[in-house]
């Protein structure tokens, strides 16, 4: 085992950095967690949590909470975004009660959940709290790392710099970490826009929206919507090939004229969610793929999350990959003895599995809104969520 007075840094408090400072500190490790927001605070949106990202809840003991806090659709449908005909449709569960299940499995089909991303948040900031009070320093932004007489210094705005062994960055998409590992990276915008927006379900008629979960394909378009906050709310992300807008950010505001105008040619059904959208609850962004790095670790420092692997959302399993990463790590910890191998054995471990899934993602989203997207069930090429889902991170060899 990793020795227990190693002290680990976490760069970043977003899904990636909390779920690998609550798998570590379940071990026994003294972690501390920098953050540059000045307050913890997630953007309104929906997030979907595959059944490997719960798997891997489970093994790390936060999943009754997870499960008490999110929806399960009855059904999911995939219809076609111009006719609005059903393309395929699966009973997701039986009971229709829209709760999880006691005797509900991590099966690759049903065991999805659907979460607001707030409350997700929030459960790992309590358990991460609850291990250790003093773990999360906000208003520090991390700028580089240095070497210092053979001791890696973290350094943050403000002239602040700390010692540390070890150093997991879980800095976004952005990762300063990264780059300095790995140089710039090269960004290839897909040509897609994406818009999302939160609608209270009470605003629609429930005969409008059968079933409870479903995502439109088309050519040069795709729209997901599905119910968080026990179905009050609707979550949406409409795409859209667009070639005229290239921030990545996922806090520009955007307006329902816009959204009306980019998804009109879609079904009512479509047209009148987006026109229920929440007042300042409409945003958007544009999508660039990343290629794959190769390197995520040197010597004590490595990458986690988006940090190291960002990828489109064509397969809603950013965030899964960023928990799934936290149980390698932390099960590595136990097996290795030093950070160094730990930190090279993980990433020889992710690597594989996350560039499939970044290419898969980038691959779906193309063929789901391309001409011939209506024989996307026939198409072998497509990655399913059902696949990607069937890994076990708890089980899986190291
Ligand atoms: C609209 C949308 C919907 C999505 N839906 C899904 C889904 O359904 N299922 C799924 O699995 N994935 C989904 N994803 C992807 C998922 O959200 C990301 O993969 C995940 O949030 C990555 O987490 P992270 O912690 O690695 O990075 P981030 O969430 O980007 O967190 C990085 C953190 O680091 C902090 N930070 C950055 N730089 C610094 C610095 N220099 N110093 C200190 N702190 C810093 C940031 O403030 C932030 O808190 C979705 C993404 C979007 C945009």
């Amino acid at each position: 085992m990793v020795p227990k007075d190693t002290s680990i840094t976490i760069i970043g408090a977003g899904i990636g950095g909390l779920t690998c400072a609550i798998s570590l500190q379940n071990l026994g490790y003294q972690i501390k967690v920098f953050e540059r927001a000045d307050q913890l605070t997630e953007i309104g949106a929906g997030l979907t949590i595959p059944p490997n990202a719960r798997k891997a809840i489970q093994y790390l003991g936060f999943e009754k909470q997870v499960i008490e806090a999110s929806y399960k659709p009855a059904k999911a449908a995939i219809k076609d975004y111009y006719s609005g005909d059903t393309l395929k449709e699966i009973d997701i569960n039986p009971s229709g009660n829209n709760k999880v299940q006691e005797n509900d499995n991590y099966s690759p089909i049903y065991g999805t959940l659907q979460i607001h991303r707030a409350d997700f948040q929030s459960i790992l900031l309590k358990e991460v709290l609850k291990n250790d009070p003093n773990s999360i320093f906000l208003n520090h932004e991390f700028t580089n790392f240095s070497i210092n007489n053979g001791s890696l210094v973290c350094h943050f705005k403000d002239n602040k710099s700390y010692n540390t062994d070890a150093l997991i960055a879980c800095d976004g998409n952005k990762s300063l970490v990264r780059e300095s590992i790995n140089g710039n990276d090269k960004l290839n915008y897909l040509g897609y826009v994406a818009w999302r927006g939160l609608i209270s379900s009470s605003d629609i008629p429930s005969n409008l929206i059968q079933p409870d979960t479903a995502t439109f394909i088309g050519k040069n378009k795709i729209f997901a919507r599905y119910k968080i906050r026990s179905g009050k709310i609707i979550n949406y992300v409409g795409f859209s090939k667009k070639n005229d807008w290239e921030d990545e950010s996922w806090t520009v505001r955007s307006s329902i004229n816009e959204l009306l105008s980019e998804f009109s040619d879609s079904t009512d059904e479509i047209v009148s969610l987006i026109k229920k959208t929440q007042t300042n609850q409409c945003f958007k962004w544009a999508l660039a793929g990343r290629e794959p790095i190769k390197k995520w670790s040197v010597n004590n420092i490595t990458l986690l999350g988006d940090a190291a692997h960002p990828m489109l959302p064509f397969l809603g399993q950013g965030a899964a990959m960023a928990i799934e990463d936290s149980v390698i790590l932390s099960r590595l910890f136990l097996n290795e003895d030093n950070i160094k191998d730990a930190f090279k054995k993980y990433e020889q471990n992710r690597i594989n599995r996350t560039t499939m899934v970044m290419h898969g993602a980038e691959l779906n989203g193309l063929k789901l809104s391309g001409s011939d997207y209506t024989n996307f069930i026939k198409d072998k090429n497509i990655y399913t969520e059902e696949e990607v889902a069937e890994y076990n991170p708890v089980e899986a060899a190291l």
